[in-house]
């Protein structure tokens, strides 16, 4: 996946944000200057693209992903009732 185009994409529905701390994605030249990143996230039945903001992209690799994403479960699971 092209990332400075999906996150071009994402900006004109106004409707993005960090998958895991709820961060507004900026305007989408910020975003791709800044490192948001951008991932396919396949689901039981239809696959997701989800948002990563610099911050979480910085923590996931400096905790682990495992420990990351126990740090926020509780986030995902919230989040994902809205999806
Ligand atoms: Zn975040």
């Amino acid at each position: 996946m092209n990332v400075p185009d999906a996150l071009r994409a994402i900006c004109t529905t106004g409707e993005g944000h960090c998958w895991y701390c709820d961060e507004q994605l900026p305007n989408a030249e910020v975003a791709i200057r800044t490192g948001w990143d951008v991932k396919r996230l396949e689901g039981e039945r239809v696959a997701s693209i989800i948002l990563i903001c610099p911050t979480c992209d910085r923590e996931k690799q400096e905790m682990g992903e495992e420990e990351f994403l126990r740090n926020f479960s509780q986030r995902a699971l919230n989040t994902a009732e809205h999806w």
